[in-house]
């Protein structure tokens, strides 16, 4: 879908996959005014498709749009470009465990013009491609490498919207976790406190069933945490969402005050944290099943094998 200068959503289209053409002078190509989104269509056993709360992905597209001055796209818009996908390449949903189609909805600025100015001709796309576990290792416990010398966003810049510039910020610093035998980096603010990894957000778990995740305007909001904190809720725990510094996460590891560690976000679901590594340390993370057990239940949840009590499935190919 574009977005034309005059303003204004223009009807959908559905075409063959393939290469965009776009002005050499762009704006997005130098400014990097974009967005995106990462969302899962799920083949339950009676073969048909299910999304999972893709109203909270639609309105924090429209959150980052807001951020990166790009138009937002209304949420039904955004509801039917999945039906629409799902209509013409539904059978590529795949079934089975772990596996899922993967939609990639994002938003651009094509107007060409070289100053820096917000664009007013804009497209909308969504891709898709069948997705299985994100890490090779399956949910084995991850070890995370601590970007010491780069920062991923600062206080007021773009760190809450989901948009390209976030990601190139941490790709160095994921080369570097690479080089250490890690598989994520983990990102502090500017006060040390924790922000998240290059792609999912983190969790604390206390040993008095607290769950505790770093809150801040720097960071994505997850709809994976969300929905993992709000079973942990029904299940009688307490959750907190504020500022954890990164002497806490160390000493509340060291003192047994934490017991378990892990990331989540669409693609790797929930994650242990096995091992946390820096220059000049190597800190092992307590293992507990809290984790695990959410993870079963949201997967469960997700791929129609238990009751979807928040209403959280959105069928999308009826
Ligand atoms: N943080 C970052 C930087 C991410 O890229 C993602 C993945 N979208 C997340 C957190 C987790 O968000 P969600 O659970 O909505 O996938």
């Amino acid at each position: 879908i574009c977005w034309s200068v005059n303003g204004g959503w223009h009807r959908p289209r559905v075409s063959p996959y393939g290469p965009i053409t776009l002005d050499p002078a762009a704006a997005v190509l130098h400014y990097g005014q974009e967005i995106f989104e990462g969302i899962k269509a799920y083949r339950h056993a009676d073969g048909s498709v299910h999304t999972f709360r893709p109203d909270q992905n639609a309105r924090r597209l429209q959150r980052s749009a807001r951020r990166l001055a790009l138009p937002e796209l209304p949420v039904p818009y955004f509801l039917q470009s999945l039906r629409e996908l799902i209509a013409v390449d539904g059978a590529w949903v795949p079934s089975g465990e772990d596996q899922s189609l993967y939609l990639r909805p994002f938003m651009f600025a094509k107007e060409a013009f070289l100053g820096v100015r917000p664009a007013h001709k804009v497209a909308y796309y969504l891709i898709a491609s069948p997705a299985g576990p994100y890490f090779p290792r399956g949910i084995a416990p991850v070890s995370i490498w601590l970007s010491e010398e780069y920062a991923r966003a600062g206080k007021g810049g773009t760190g809450a919207a989901k948009t390209g510039g976030n990601y190139a910020a941490s790709l160095l610093p994921q080369s570097e976790a690479y080089e250490n035998e890690c598989d994520q980096v983990v990102f502090l603010d500017q006060d040390r406190n924790v922000e998240e990894l290059g792609g999912m957000n983190v969790v604390f778990v206390y040993k008095d069933g607290t769950l505790v995740t770093p809150q801040s305007d720097s960071i994505l909001e997850g709809i994976t945490r969300d929905s993992i904190l709000q079973l942990a809720v029904d299940r009688g725990h307490k959750v907190e969402g504020r500022a954890v510094s990164f002497d806490e996460w160390r000493q509340g590891v060291a003192s047994g005050d934490i017991v378990e560690v892990f990331a989540c976000g669409t693609a790797a679901v929930v994650t242990p944290i096995g091992l946390l590594k820096g220059k000049d340390f190597l800190d092992e993370q307590p293992s507990g099943t809290l984790a695990l057990e959410l993870r079963q239940e949201l997967t469960d949840i997700q791929y129609g094998r238990r009751e979807d009590k928040h209403g959280w499935l959105l069928r999308l190919d009826a």
